[in-house]
């Protein structure tokens, strides 16, 4: 039987680590399996207005159930799943999940939309764009009602990633560039955004009632997003001040653990109302 530390706050897996280490070749044969076990599920996080609260769609966010180990987050093997390209076929069946979900949502007259993360390594992928098309065709679910959630770094044209993204929009799929203002964002990309939301990065959230230079990114990301027509979100809010301060720097929608932690989507849509400012 395979042995792996994990859980608690130990190291899994650290990016970088050799290729030959024993740990991490263990650790991908896992990976493998459990994709096609299908060991991993999905938790959804509320998106809210910030003034009344009102719930504006859920985020979701893979968790690997390993069998031995129990719940893995995502931040302890999606780096492993990018570098072994496992994030590809388990992208797909987070994706198919998701409308799956969407399909029963749909089908009870629900208007909920559906934010899902996707890595580089995915839209790299030669194909993306069709399978998602179909995927969102085969599930009959209305493209209007599913974002996908980019990196910056999927911004950076390469390999025809600005005409991929094009693509999906022009099906009336939206886009939001996640974590914005901790990655590449030297405005040389940022002058041609085909996105539709900025999700404004966790880091100045958490100490914008006390730190002015967070306070003014903020305003700059509501700005440059006002000009470019783009919806703004701001990430990480744990306290109604967070959320009074951001609504007073521009910020009109948001999520954190002040409105509800990821949880199943039963529970995020019972919340009709979240707390408002
Ligand atoms: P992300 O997409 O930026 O998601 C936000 C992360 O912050 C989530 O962590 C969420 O649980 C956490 N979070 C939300 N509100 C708060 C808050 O108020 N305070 C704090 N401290 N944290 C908060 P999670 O679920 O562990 O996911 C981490 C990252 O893993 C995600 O960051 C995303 O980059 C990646 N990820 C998660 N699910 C998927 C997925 O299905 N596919 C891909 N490709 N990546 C995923
Ligand atoms: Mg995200
Ligand atoms: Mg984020
Ligand atoms: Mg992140």
């Amino acid at each position: 039987k395979v042995k792996l530390r994990g859980g608690g706050d130990t190291v899994l897996y650290k990016p970088g680590t050799s290729k030959m280490s024993l740990e991490r070749i263990l650790l991908e044969n896992e990976l493998r399996k459990s994709v096609q076990q299908q060991h991993f599920y999905l938790e959804y996080q509320p998106k809210v207005l910030l003034d009344t609260g009102e719930l504006t769609g859920v985020e979701a966010l893979v968790r690997w159930n390993h069998p031995d180990l129990g719940v893995i987050p995502p931040n302890k093997f999606i780096p492993l799943a990018e570098e072994t390209k496992i994030i590809v076929p388990l992208g797909e069946w987070i994706l198919r999940e998701v409308c799956k979900r969407a399909e029963i949502e749909v089908a009870a007259g629900e208007t909920c939309r559906f934010a899902v993360n996707v890595s580089t390594v995915q839209m790299k992928e030669e194909g993306f764009v069709d399978t998602v098309l179909n995927i969102i065709k085969e599930y009959h679910v209305p493209p209007q009602m599913l974002e996908l959630e980019l990196t910056e770094s999927s911004f950076i044209d390469t390999e025809g990633m600005k005409e991929s993204i094009q693509r999906l929009r022009s099906e009336g799929i939206t886009v939001a560039i996640d974590d914005f203002g901790t990655g590449y964002s030297t405005f040389s990309y940022i002058k041609e955004l085909p996105a539709d939301t900025l999700k404004i990065d966790m880091a100045f959230v958490r100490d914008v009632l006390e730190n002015e230079n967070s306070q003014a990114i903020i305003k700059a990301i509501v700005t440059l997003a006002e000009t470019a027509g783009l919806n703004v979100v701001a990430e990480g809010i744990e306290l109604p001040e967070q959320a009074k301060m951001l609504y007073n720097l521009g910020c009109r929608e948001g999520q954190g653990y002040y409105y509800g932690r990821p949880m199943s989507l039963e529970n995020a849509k019972e919340i009709r109302e979240y707390g408002s400012t």
